[in-house]
């Protein structure tokens, strides 16, 4: 493929390419005109040379109508989604889709597996018997016409260039490139197009990009190629220095938000920030004129028990049991070994190595070291100590929840590892940060 040759050669020597370019080489991504060695060349280009803004909006774009893009005529709400870069404990989707729908949103809800050390909201979904995450098109469409949310995992129609793509990237070291990341994310996201669009940046210890700089230079960056995209956006910083719930595992994450909606626990972080994002979306589509006037309305639809209805509804047309909320130890699945991690020393939390955790998760099964790995929805951790909790032989640092005697044993000392303990009285880091 001459042309393809000529603009690799082109960028390697530091020309900026053309709307039309971009176009052309995104095409060749799609129909696989473009070979497997020329989309590496093409990755490494773009990892050392950069791309300007005109450059990332094209390439956003074209990955976007590299697929099927959804329209939503005749709905009577905005379409309305959230995108995270990732962390542990962080199962607000499955908050945000119920409570944003239960307002008047609608949410079709595209997400991903779990990445990395980080955790995948899909994941999390097929620790319930019976849950369809990938349904037909029609059926994932009628549903959010129907409930106003419903939450998969990716599909095959959807943004294919970046599928292959983040393939070549994966092997080729150019996971980390801002311009790769952004239309990665996003050719994704505005696909299911939307009205509305916010995005929770993490930094910290667990989060993919730990500093706050470069973590505010993703979100800037995100947030304004894809209200060029014209998709009205916003993005906010969110710490991931401690795990965002109290556990980190998929069915433990799934009875997390199921105690959060039947009103069995109440507060804490993950709800916090859930509430917040969908606050936020509301505003964005113009549900509510104001952060506080979504507030109100927000807790007026969970006060009624109206988002833990939304929730149980998709469950339940999504093939998942209808009495998931009454009666969730009929059908969540529990591990075999279940034992406290008390620390070394008495003291109070310092510091988490929280990366280390979502680590952990990985060890014990609970995520992949390669795609194609298999999961136990069964394992991970819970009672997740915070930063300023003390511990003690009374509150351990965590309960780990295994498959067997051995893996307790293999984790123990990595998981006792990722606390740091002092005597200093410490508050919990603030939940965001003003970008
Ligand atoms: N998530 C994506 O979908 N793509 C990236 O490049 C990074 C995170």
């Amino acid at each position: 493929m001459k042309q393809a040759r000529e603009l690799l050669h082109a960028k390697r020597t530091g020309r900026a390419w053309s709307r039309d370019e971009i176009g052309f080489l995104v095409q060749g991504m799609a129909d696989g005109a473009l070979g497997d060695e020329q989309l590496g060349a093409f990755a490494m280009a773009v990892a050392l040379q950069g791309m300007d803004e005109d450059e990332r909006l094209a390439l956003t774009l074209g990955m976007r109508d590299s697929g099927r893009v959804m329209q939503w005529a005749g709905l009577d709400g905005p379409v309305l989604d959230k995108h995270s870069t990732g962390g542990i404990g962080d199962s607000t989707s499955l908050l945000i889709g119920p409570w944003v729908a239960a307002c008047g949103g609608f949410v079709p809800m595209i997400t991903g597996r779990g990445l990395g050390h980080t955790g995948g909201t899909c994941d999390k979904l097929e620790s319930i018997p019976g849950y369809q995450t990938a349904p037909a098109p029609e059926r994932f469409e009628s549903i959010v016409r129907e409930l106003g949310v419903a939450i998969i995992g990716q599909t095959r129609d959807l943004a294919p260039a970046d599928r292959r793509l983040y393939a070549v990237r994966d092997v080729t070291g150019t996971v980390d490139c801002l311009p790769l990341i952004v239309a990665s994310i996003l050719s994704k996201k505005l696909a299911e197009g939307l009205d509305g669009l916010i995005l929770d940046v993490k930094y910290g210890s667990g989060a993919v990009v730990q500093d706050v700089d470069p973590a505010a230079e993703l979100a800037h960056t995100l947030a304004a190629t894809a209200t060029s995209a014209g998709t009205p956006t916003r993005a906010l910083l969110s710490d991931m220095n401690q795990s965002l719930g109290r556990c980190a595992g998929n069915a433990l994450e799934i009875r997390e938000i199921i105690d959060l909606l039947n009103g069995s626990t109440r507060g804490g972080r993950l709800f916090e920030l859930s509430r917040l994002l969908s606050a936020e979306l509301m505003v964005l589509g113009g549900l509510a004129g104001h952060r506080d006037q979504a507030f109100e309305r927000l807790d007026a639809v969970w006060a009624r028990g109206e988002v833990a209805e939304r929730f149980a509804r998709m469950v339940s047309a999504l093939g998942g049991p209808k009495d998931l909320l009454e009666r969730p130890d009929t059908h969540l699945e529990t591990a075999p070994v279940v034992a406290d991690l008390a620390p070394g020393e008495p003291g109070i939390v310092q510091q988490i190595d929280v990366r280390g955790l979502g680590l952990a998760v990985i060890e014990l099964g609970g995520g992949r070291h390669q795609a194609s790995d298999p999961i136990d929805g069964r394992v991970g951790l819970s009672e997740l100590a915070g930063i300023g909790d003390r511990v003690d032989a009374q509150r351990s640092l965590l309960r780990v929840h295994a498959r067997s005697n051995d893996d307790l044993e293999r984790v123990t000392p990595e998981l006792r590892d990722c606390f740091i303990l002092g005597e200093d009285e410490r508050l919990p880091p603030p939940l965001t940060r003003p970008l």
